[in-house]
């Protein structure tokens, strides 16, 4: 089985791992501060706080920034649900803004002036250009779980040249793995301080009082990431530019090998900007036979995504239509074929040639 993404874990990553299980700390403890220290300088941000998942890495950002009832949180509906469901845990009002076909990312021309939130979602990997946003919500969140190691003329993607919070994860099929991982990057030192306040059950410690004292203003979770995954995490994190590079490399493999093939592609962006290439979707005539094909000879192309709008949390297919008619038109015949730095010159051809056959 060829699947559509997965890690490149090797020796020296499990070396890593396996030194932090024979020390003294094995939930957060040195791993997870180095971890945090290397993330921070590779994206060029002056704070990174982990967390257990991107999920919760997307929560904290929308605790911290304050968002609760009454707030109107937007996003795209061409994402993971995860995107979403932040602002739903939080008690705000979940809006939808279509996508701009050159960019299959929220078009920056259309957030209405009324919204407090933007989470902004770099598909595939592709940096939202947050530099154009037309009406600049009071808080804008990056949700980067696509874009590690993507780049736009102002800097790496999670530097927040151009937002508040900047989210990533860390889920095997993401560029860089902790296993289950993720972060959240910022240049405020009051917004760090609240997200490692949230990810430690709202604690904020009361030297005043005591060595021992301490209160919990407002609630949090339980949402720290283990000294174990850091490890892997910080590992992982020196070979970054060598997976981003390889992913490239298979992206401009694809182009060629599918010129003559009567699929379309995805947009690549705007030549100043680095691809994260984090998936690599086509839009193909006959999705369902054409994925069932591919599924039965081994391939495990993937949907990426149903709509969030379609989902019965959110909306439904028939409203979605009517709102978001981009996203509509761009979710038809769109699927992800393999992409992941292992995946070796002749399988990407394999694809190509059972891909060939299925149209
Ligand atoms: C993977 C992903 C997430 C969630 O990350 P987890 O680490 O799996 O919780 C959030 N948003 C997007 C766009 C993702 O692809």
């Amino acid at each position: 089985m060829i699947p559509y993404g997965r890690q490149s874990v090797d020796d020296d990553d499990i070396e890593a791992v396996v030194k932090v299980l024979r020390g003294d700390w094995l939930t957060q403890g040195p791993a997870v501060e180095a971890f945090e220290d290397l993330l921070a300088a590779k994206v060029e941000a002056r704070y990174a706080v982990s967390f257990a998942n991107g999920t919760a890495a997307l929560h904290a950002a929308a605790w911290a920034a304050g968002l609760g009832p009454g707030a109107r949180l937007a996003t795209s509906p061409l994402t993971f649900v995860a995107s979403a469901n932040c602002g739903h845990y939080v008690g705000a009002d979940v809006q939808f803004v279509d996508i701009d076909p050159l960019t299959y990312n929220v078009d920056v021309a259309a957030v209405p002036h009324d919204i407090d939130a933007l989470v902004a979602v770099h598909y595939a990997g592709l940096p939202v250009q947050l530099d154009q946003l037309r009406n600049r919500p009071s808080v804008v969140i990056e949700d980067a779980a696509h874009a590690i190691g993507a780049r736009t003329a102002d800097g790496p993607v999670g530097n927040c040249a151009h937002s508040d919070m900047c989210c990533f994860s860390f889920h095997p099929v993401k560029t860089v793995t902790t296993a289950e991982g993720g972060a959240v990057t910022t240049n405020d030192e009051r917004l760090a301080e609240r997200l490692r306040q949230f990810r430690h059950h709202g604690i904020v410690p009361r030297p005043d009082i005591g060595a021992w004292a301490y209160e919990v203003p407002e609630p949090g979770m339980n949402y720290r990431l283990t000294d174990v995954h850091a490890a892997l995490g910080a590992s992982q994190l020196t070979k970054l530019d060598r997976f981003v590079a390889r992913r490239n490399v298979l992206a401009a493999r694809y182009r060629e090998l599918l010129s003559d093939l009567p699929v379309r592609l995805a947009p690549e962006g705007r030549a100043d900007v680095t691809h994260g290439r984090h998936l690599y979707p086509i839009h193909v005539a006959n999705r369902a036979a054409v994925f069932e094909r591919l599924r039965a000879a081994g391939i495990g192309v993937q949907v990426h995504y149903v709509p969030v709008t379609h989902h019965p949390a959110y909306g439904n297919p028939t409203w979605s239509a009517r709102e978001f008619p981009i996203t509509e038109s761009i979710y038809q015949g769109l699927l992800s074929l393999p992409m992941f730095p292992d995946l070796s010159d002749q399988d990407q051809e394999h694809v190509v040639r059972v891909l060939g056959e299925s149209l």
